[in-house]
């Protein structure tokens, strides 16, 4: 099986990302101010780190497959 590249890019060329994959939203959220948003495929509701990219689509990790595709 081929790897996925992994490529490292700075805060701004995050922001032209198509995709953010997010854990599920838990309670407690996993770091105090984690911040609530909305999988962009199911509906549910994820957690993020409040410094994250803000116009990448949110997406669970299991609608993460579905959206992501190998290049
Ligand atoms: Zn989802």
């Amino acid at each position: 099986m081929k790897r996925p590249k992994i490529e490292f890019v700075t805060t701004e060329e995050a922001e032209t990302a198509d995709v953010m994959v997010c854990l599920p939203w838990t309670i407690p959220p996993i770091l105090p101010d984690n911040q609530r948003a909305k999988c962009g495929v199911c509906g549910n509701i994820v957690q993020h780190r409040p410094n994250v990219p803000k116009r990448p689509m949110r997406v669970c990790v299991d609608c993460a497959p579905s959206v992501i595709r190998p290049q």
